[in-house]
């Protein structure tokens, strides 16, 4: 399942489960992205010391629904936007999760709208307000900030560089010019000689 199901043909993926936990109420640093701190299967922090690294592999109970009936695979009853799964989890749902997607607000509106009365009930949840317990430099957007500062002074140097490169191009095509009329004089001046040479064999 790696294309967000359409609300108009598939408006069930977005119906909530009877009784869920929103991605709203999931704790700081959840998530299976480098950095991240809680396991998104069990909800306990993640050790290395124990091996517990990553959810796929989480021997523990799920931190949802209490089951060991969905080891590897997202709780269906964790209510969450498709963006936040694909973000938060770093890859698509599966099929076979059975994962009830909270709708964005424009798929909400689009719900709302054909009449749907589990989604009259519904709040936004806005993909700005996902981000907002911002849990790692990640999603504090660090990185980028620190990626654009970084790429500016390397941007710069690759400029001079080229341009240092054209610079020694047209140098190049200058000499070699340069060379070809010297050689040009160069043969001239022979065939002066040979002729002085001729003149004066006579
Ligand atoms: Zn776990
Ligand atoms: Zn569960």
């Amino acid at each position: 399942m790696n294309i967000r199901p359409d609300p108009h043909t598939e408006p069930l993926a977005y119906k909530p489960p009877k009784k869920f936990i929103g991605q709203d109420s999931l704790p700081h640093g959840y998530g299976d992205k480098q950095g991240d701190l809680i396991c998104t299967h069990c909800m306990q922090p993640y050790n290395a010391n124990t091996g517990h690294t990553m959810s796929q592999f989480c021997t523990k109970a799920c931190g949802c629904c209490g089951t060991m009936d969905h080891q590897g695979r997202f709780c269906p009853a964790r209510y969450v936007t498709w963006k936040f799964y694909s973000k938060n989890l770093r890859r698509f749902p599966r099929s076979d999760e059975g994962v009830k997607f909270w709708p964005d607000p424009q798929t909400l509106v689009i719900l709302k709208a054909a009449g749907y009365s589990w989604a009259t009930d519904l709040t936004d949840v806005a993909d700005t307000k996902v981000a907002a317990p911002k849990r790692t430099i990640e999603d504090a957007g660090l990185p980028d900030t620190h990626d654009a500062k970084r790429q500016r002074p390397e941007d710069d140097t690759i400029m001079r560089l080229e341009t240092k490169l054209q610079e020694k191009e047209d140098e190049n095509v200058a000499l070699r010019s340069q060379l070809a009329d010297t050689q040009a004089e160069l043969a001239l001046i022979k065939n002066k000689l040979q002729a002085i040479k001729e003149l004066a064999e006579i």
